[in-house]
């Protein structure tokens, strides 16, 4: 992970945990052997950098240290963080078995901590990309600006999968089917690099186990109330795939399992993840999340108990850190807790230690920091928000806008505002509005594009307006928020401001256009009427500029709704196949007419069968209620008389020439008479019939509006993906 021992003390006499020729298991018990009590239970003790000194990590032994969201240095530079770091390791270097400590931090789209780094869009944009090689690309470039800044580890990837968009963390989530962030973990090969020691490597961590996501009313910290069998098919998956590809660390979540903290559960914790899913790396808490296992505030001696007991292997504690350690040595000390459990801990932590090769390199490689929020990282991020930008109505084909001609009207709060862009957990936990960060505006994107062939004016409020525009783009949304503070209530609606801006561009009867920034869907069915067309832009991070690729055709949308897209808030929770009829589907998803057909990347890895795979039969079905006749196309027509929009029909179809015993994904693309087209992913039942044939069946569905003219038919069913079962 680091480089550099230059300031390392000598170790002439090497024993032999700390020679790199040795296996790191050899190592690890070597060192085991040689450690007190003390140093052992330091090793599972995580302090926020602000509650302590150097000086306390070389008395107390403590192994690592965090800095939460928004608590970053003074100056906030690569610099400062490694010159932090480098103190901190100096204190932990100085204790007489040379023990590195290791500095986590929330590097969630980016190492968004540090000032002038790369912001990449936030999960749930990622979720809409579809495109796992690409985050994981984003997982490299994040390690290396991690590293340039110091750090080793970073609490990342959130793998919760949101079903309840009230949820303030739904825009941490990659989506709410499990198999969006199961094909998103690649992120973890990112992060971590081919080899933990590696260059600019850092260890992941898989978070927070498990069903976070899953709460009650989507409240955060809440309670998920699920059977086993259904935790296990929703909110287990990603987390099995983050294991199988090594992830080092694994966040236990705040939230409850039928009524139990999952920071309490032995099954969860010990059974199921480091016993059924082999997951071999440590486990480390949420913040201050032992405080909550007994109801009262603080933490005592039997919640430390419970939790090391249920599985737990470093505690962030994340202040009260003095306390933490004389309660779980009187815990050990009165037999609560067997000595085997606490050597289990540090052989875990010690182990991801030396793969890390931190005894090797303590002190930070700040070769990497020339490299942070550089052209190559930004350029990267910008593809990201290209690939995340869902079209979710063009009617009349009013994009992609041409790049000449006329007058371009631009206003909306987050236009030019890079915070909002951003959204939370950048710079500061909460972020905030404003152009806080270097990086690109969606307006800066928007003049860019059109450079000096159209006139551009910009008017935040939308006051100005008048006829003689050839478009207005209205950039709209959320402001930033974490955590529970997004779950406030009213807070899917557009705002007063926006709604007034809104009404002065609609007014204006010019063509509008609306980017909603927002960290998910937005209750929007009321307006979307007056809207020529709508993208859904998520939270693009620092390169927002790249949301004008899209609206000037230099990209043509290629991105999928990653959440169900309600009708009104009401709905929620509301998820693909529960049977409520949405604004826009799951997997929904415009491009423009004549671009490359659709593609979704297959949730179900392996190659796609190249041919001898014929797709016959095939039919659409539209709910009867919904369909209302009159273009002659029986039953392709629901829209045409402003249906109910994102009604679904499910298309069925044969496909011959399949191998048995073997699990196929298919993309079904339909069209309708002006080329918009809608494609969504379906899992084909799994066939092992002779001679390989079997039937499938999907749902498609369209919007209000884009589908108004008629369907011509099913354009194709293109197998995207295989596996064996
Ligand atoms: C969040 C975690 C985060 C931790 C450290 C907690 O409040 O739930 O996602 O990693 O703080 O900042």
């Amino acid at each position: 992970a680091t480089a550099l021992a230059a300031c390392a003390p000598s170790t002439a006499a090497a024993l032999p945990y700390q020679d790199p020729a040795l296996p790191v298991a050899q190592r690890v018990s070597d060192l085991l052997a040689r450690m007190s009590l003390d140093d052992k239970i330091g090793q599972m003790t995580q302090a926020e950098r602000a509650a302590i000194t150097a000086a306390d990590i070389t008395s107390y032994r403590v192994g690592s240290v965090l800095s939460g969201g928004g608590s970053a240095p003074a100056q906030n530079t690569p610099a400062a963080w490694a010159d932090m770091y480098d103190t901190f390791q100096r204190g932990a270097m100085a204790a007489p078995l040379q023990i590195p400590m290791i500095y986590g931090i929330d590097a969630v789209h980016g190492d968004n901590n540090v000032y002038g780094s790369t912001i990449f869009p936030h999960n749930i944009g990622l979720g809409a990309t579809r495109d796992p090689a690409l985050v994981r690309q984003i997982g490299r470039a994040t390690a290396e600006e991690v590293t340039g800044a110091g750090l080793d580890w970073t609490f990342a990837p959130c793998l919760c999968v949101a079903r309840n968009d009230r949820w303030g963390r739904t825009y941490e989530s990659f989506g709410e089917q499990p198999e969006i962030a199961t094909a998103m973990t690649t992120v973890v090969d990112g992060l971590q690099g081919a080899t933990l020691n590696g260059p600019a490597s850092v260890l992941a961590t898989a978070k927070h186990y498990v069903g976070d996501g899953g709460t009650t009313g989507g409240t955060d910290q809440g309670n998920t109330q699920l059977s086993e069998a259904e935790l296990r098919a929703v909110h287990l998956p990603p987390f099995a795939a983050a294991v199988q590809r090594g992830v080092g660390s694994v966040m236990i979540s705040f939230s409850s399992w039928n009524g139990a903290k999952l920071h309490g559960s032995r099954y969860l914790i010990t059974d199921l993840l480091k016993g059924e899913l082999g997951f071999g790396g440590f486990t480390v808490s949420d913040w201050a999340a032992i405080d909550q296992l007994d109801g009262q505030p603080g933490f005592t001696q039997a919640e430390v108990a419970t939790a090391i007991n249920a599985g737990l292997d470093m505690i962030m504690v994340p202040n009260d850190w003095r306390t933490f350690i004389t309660r779980l040595r009187a815990a050990v000390q009165a037999g609560q807790i067997p000595m085997s459990r606490i050597d289990d801990a540090n052989r875990r932590i010690l182990t991801k230690k030396f793969e890390l090769g931190l005894f090797e390199h303590p002190y930070a490689d700040r070769t990497y920091a020339a490299g942070i929020g550089g052209a190559a990282h930004r350029a990267l991020a910008r593809q990201a928000v290209r690939e995340s930008q869902v079209l979710l109505k063009n009617a009349g084909g009013v994009l992609p806008l041409a790049k000449s001609g006329g007058k371009i009207f631009v206003a909306g709060k987050s236009a030019d505002d890079l915070g909002n862009q951003s959204g939370g957990w950048t710079t500061t936990w909460q972020g905030a509005s404003g152009n806080t960060i270097p990086g690109t505006s969606i307006l800066q994107g928007i003049h860019d594009a059109v450079g000096g062939g159209a006139t551009v004016t910009y008017q935040r409020d939308g006051t100005g307006i008048d006829g003689s525009y050839r478009a207005a783009i209205a950039v709209v949304g959320e402001t930033p928020y974490a955590e529970g503070e997004g779950d406030r209530p009213g807070s899917m609606s557009l705002d007063a401001t926006d709604l007034a801006t809104l009404s002065r561009l609609t007014a204006a009867g010019v063509p509008v256009i609306v980017v909603l920034v927002s960290g998910r869907p937005l209750d929007v069915a009321a307006e979307v009427g007056r809207w020529n067309a709508l993208v859904a832009a998520w939270l693009p991070g620092s390169e927002g500029g790249g949301v004008a690729d899209v609206l000037f055709g230099d990209h043509a949308p290629t991105g999928k709704l990653p959440v169900t897209w309600m009708q009104s808030a009401g709905q929620q929770p509301i998820n693909d196949g529960d049977g409520k009829a949405p604004l826009f589907a799951y997997g929904f998803g415009l491009t423009y007419a004549g671009s490359p057909a659709d593609t979704v990347a297959p949730s179900v890895p392996g190659t796609p069968v190249a041919s001898g795979v014929t797709a016959t039969g095939l039919t659409l079905t539209w709910p009867a209620s919904t369909d209302t006749g009159g273009s002659g196309l029986a039953g392709y027509d629901v829209y045409r008389d402003g249906a109910a929009a994102g009604t679904t029909a499910t298309a069925s179809y044969t496909v011959t020439g399949l191998t048995p015993a073997t699990r196929y994904e298919f993309t079904v693309a339909a069209r309708d008479a002006a080329g918009n087209r809608s494609a969504r992913s379906a899992a084909l039942a799994v066939t092992t019939a002779p001679g390989g044939t079997g039937t499938g069946s999907c749902r498609v569905s369209y919007s209000t509006n884009d589908w108004n003219t008629g369907f011509t038919g099913i354009v194709s069913v293109t197998n995207t993906g295989t596996a064996a079962v």
